[in-house]
């Protein structure tokens, strides 16, 4: 399997550091508002990893951290705390507004089918760990305390940035529109790592320190919960382009530090959805929730369908147009495997052959509109219907499109259709239910000798009334 490497800039060939195991970190939302759809977008391209990488043999241990404290409105340690920001607008506590989007979160996940990866840890949970690990950093002479607060010294690493060159100017990461710089800095790219001094002194959730009482930076959560979790050394870490810096940049800066040497192989960066007027962001308000779009009639499996047909290194535009083709193009291809019967024995060659094609697709960095094309090519192939559900099947591990169980629903739903519209068709039958509704508006007027009339008039004709709580039916034919 080749999969791109944000460190590298390249498509390697994966190689765990085990044999058979991969130890997969995510970085999990920051839970002060609903996740929007490009957060999903994130979350469903990770799953297809993650998922792909057990079809293919690999025990997957992953973990994901919840962000419920640190993480300051720029991502470069500035700016008010999003979650003190969030408890306000709601008048409610962090921790109140913590658990309630944890929750909405893992709801999203359920409904898009995107796995609960076996560690979910929130950063309220660790705080020794991240004392322990900043302790040591300054110990080795990463780390000093300034104007009460404590930042990593970036002028200490051979290579800080380590996912892009960047020109000189680049450097200045604490300066940003609307963001004062922090004059505490040694060097402008340096970072906090544990905070005791904000503008923000009504901070709700603190904890004591060596350096006083105070609270965690967000980049030194994932790296003390990646590592108390999963070791030393990491195969895969993920995330949304944003990400890569500075987030992932620090993360790989203190990390290393602290243990002396590699630590994480595989960056994958999933690119971000977009509307036609930029990115999609929670800070800025105006974002698109799950269930605004099930309100507006697109089922999460369209969503998912959606995010499927275009490839995780690519930017996507989200526009309701695309997600009207994406339903339509679900529904035809859901139609298609209805259609379909498990007929025959499954031929083992044409199975073969089939899945080499959606497994070259994958194979390539998750290449996965390749992959809906060898689910399509599936339809297309002359072989039979057991053979395509076999396929069909196995492909829907990774996927999780939920094509079998849509088809079988539509099957039921055309088969109710087609039995209703038959006895519109039927003049006897229309007759019959005509009688019927005759009858009970003559039981309602007390009128009982016309209910018994038209009951023995029926009987007459072959039809045998059945009253029950629901109503009535009846059966044609045999008097027993
Ligand atoms: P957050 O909850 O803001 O910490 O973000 C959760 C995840 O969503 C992170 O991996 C982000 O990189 C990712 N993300 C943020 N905005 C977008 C977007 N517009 N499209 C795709 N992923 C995003
Ligand atoms: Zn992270």
């Amino acid at each position: 399997m080749y999969l791109y490497n944000s460190l590298t800039r390249t498509k390697d060939e994966f190689i765990p550091n085990e044999p058979g195991k991969v130890s997969m970190y995510t970085c999990g939302p920051t839970v002060y508002h609903f996740a929007h759809i490009g957060n999903l977008r994130t979350y469903i391209m990770e799953d297809i990893l993650d998922r792909y990488l057990r079809y293919a043999g690999y025990a997957v241990t992953r973990v994901m951290n919840i962000t419920d404290v640190g993480h300051l409105t720029s991502d470069a340690d500035t700016g008010e705390d999003k979650m003190l920001k969030g408890a306000k607008r709601e008048h409610k506590t962090v921790m109140e507004i913590a658990k309630f989007y944890t929750d909405k979160f893992f709801e999203d996940c359920e409904a898009l089918h995107i796995r609960r990866p076996e560690v979910v840890q929130p950063a309220t949970e660790c705080v020794e760990e991240f004392i322990r690990v900043i302790k040591s950093l300054i110990e080795k002479g990463y780390a000093y305390e300034a104007g009460g607060n404590i930042y990593f010294d970036t002028s200490k690493l051979e290579q800080y940035y380590v996912f892009n060159n960047f020109e000189e100017e680049d450097l200045a990461v604490g300066v940003r529109e609307g963001v004062e710089e922090d004059g505490n800095k040694r060097n402008k790219a340096d970072f906090v790592l544990w905070f005791t001094k904000s503008k923000f002194d009504d901070q709700e959730l603190k904890w004591d320190s060596p350096w006083g009482v105070g609270y965690p930076g967000w980049h030194i959560e994932c790296s003390c919960i990646s590592m108390k979790n999963l070791g030393e050394r990491l195969d895969i870490h993920c995330g949304g382009i944003d990400n890569a810096f500075p987030h992932h940049t620090n993360e790989i800066a203190q990390s290393e530090a602290y243990l002396g040497h590699k630590w994480c192989n595989w960056w994958v960066h999933v690119l971000h959805l977009n509307t036609n007027s930029g990115k999609m962001s929670k800070s800025k308000g105006e974002f698109l929730t799950l269930s605004l779009l099930a309100s507006k009639g697109y089922d999460p499996m369209v969503y998912r369908f959606f995010c499927l047909q275009s490839h995780y290194r690519k930017s996507l535009v989200f526009s309701y147009e695309n997600m009207d083709n994406a339903k339509v193009a679900y529904g035809k291809l859901i139609s298609r495997i209805a259609s379909l019967r498990e007929e025959g024995e499954v031929d083992e060659a044409a199975f073969a052959e089939l899945k080499a094609s959606f497994v070259k697709a994958m194979d390539n960095d998750l290449n996965t509109s390749l992959a809906v094309t060898a689910l399509y090519d599936v339809l297309k192939a002359k072989t039979n219907g057991a053979t395509k559900l076999a396929l069909l099947r196995d492909f829907d591990r990774v996927l999780c499109l939920d094509l079998l169980e849509n088809a079988a629903k539509k099957r039921a739903e055309d088969a109710a259709v087609a039995e209703e519209s038959k006895a519109a068709d039927d003049p006897f039958v229309a007759w019959i239910e005509e009688q019927i509704e005759a009858r009970r508006a003559a039981k309602a007027s007390k009128n009982y000798a016309e209910a018994d009339r038209i009951r023995a008039e029926l009987l007459g004709k072959g039809v045998t009334l059945i009253d029950t709580k629901e109503g009535t039916t009846y059966r044609i034919g045999d008097a027993t």
